[in-house]
């Protein structure tokens, strides 16, 4: 694994190191990316099946200098707390793209980031997002908020008003990784969400002929409830195909696009990735 400064390696033999050492050693890596500029973003393209469209991109968080991915990393944030001023950067980072973005006369389109529950913690965050945007004289409607169902399990006062305080302040807010938890249809009537992401896992598991009642029904209630669906990492055509026939809204997979630096993106933003 290269080190941020250059000439500088560390090797890294993950199998010669116990859990917590590595826990450690990430931990300091994160420190640094925050203090030297170490974390980028990339953005993975939502396209809407009625018209082809990319409406929209999802930014995804990156160590510029480690093979190490979120799956991996993210929990440690959360864990040293480290996750508050990452998820801060995180939406700096995101504003500033979108500013540039407009500034080169793109069209509006929407960039969703990831909340992590462990940001409820972060009192002043939907302020720190109002002062940004005012700062940059930019609309909330640019952001997504994407929460898990883990926020939902700490089903308490707090956590149902900070959601409706950021539908009042009019960001829009999915529903992440929906399917993996359980009693998740519950969920769904009382919660203040405008959409939600079917996990891979559900897509991978439903998305074939002989499950076509399962998902069709997911989609019927989703749209009963006037919320959008987007079904999550649709590799194959023929998925992306059934989805589209039972109605589903989004897709967001590898069948379109894997993450791309913003660079990249700036390829395909107005392209409609089907014909
Ligand atoms: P997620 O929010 O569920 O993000 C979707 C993940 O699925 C991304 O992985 C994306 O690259 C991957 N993916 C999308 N389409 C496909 C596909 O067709 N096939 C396959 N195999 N994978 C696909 P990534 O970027 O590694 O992120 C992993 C997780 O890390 C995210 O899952 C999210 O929970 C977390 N994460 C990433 N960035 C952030 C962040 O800025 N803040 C927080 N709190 N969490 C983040
Ligand atoms: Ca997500
Ligand atoms: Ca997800
Ligand atoms: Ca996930």
């Amino acid at each position: 694994v290269k080190n941020g400064n250059k000439n500088n390696y560390i090797y890294y033999h993950p199998e010669m190191k116990t859990a917590m050492t590595r826990k450690v050693e990430i931990e300091s890596i994160l420190r640094n990316a925050l203090k030297e500029n170490g974390f980028k973003l990339v953005y993975q393209p939502q396209v809407d099946l009625t018209t082809g469209e990319v409406i929209g991109f999802e930014a995804l968080l990156r160590l510029k200098d480690y093979q190490i991915g979120p799956d991996r990393f993210i929990p440690i944030a959360e864990e040293t707390g480290l996750i508050i001023e990452i998820g801060r950067w995180v939406a700096q980072e995101t504003i500033s793209q979108i500013v540039f973005w407009r500034k080169k006369g793109f069209k509006e389109k929407t960039v969703a980031i990831n909340f992590s529950s462990k940001q409820l913690r972060d009192k002043s965050y939907i302020k720190y997002l109002l002062q940004l945007l005012s700062d940059n004289n930019l609309d909330s409607r640019y952001l997504e908020i994407e929460i898990t169902e883990s926020i939902l399990l700490e089903n308490d006062k707090e956590t149902i008003a900070f959601l409706n305080e950021l539908k009042e302040e009019g960001f829009s807010i999915a529903l992440d990784d929906f399917g993996t938890g359980y009693s998740s249809l519950n969920y769904l009537t009382y919660m203040p969400v405008d959409k939600i992401k079917l996990d891979k896992s559900i897509n991978d598991r439903f998305v074939n002929s002989n499950n076509i009642k399962i998902m069709e029904s997911l989609i019927l209630l989703a749209h009963s409830l006037n919320l959008k669906i987007t079904a999550e990492g649709i590799e194959e055509w023929d998925k992306f195909l059934i989805l589209k026939k039972w109605g589903c809204d989004f897709i967001q997979g590898y069948v379109f696009s894997k993450p791309l630096s913003s660079e990249a993106i700036e390829g395909i933003y107005n392209q409609d990735l089907i014909k």
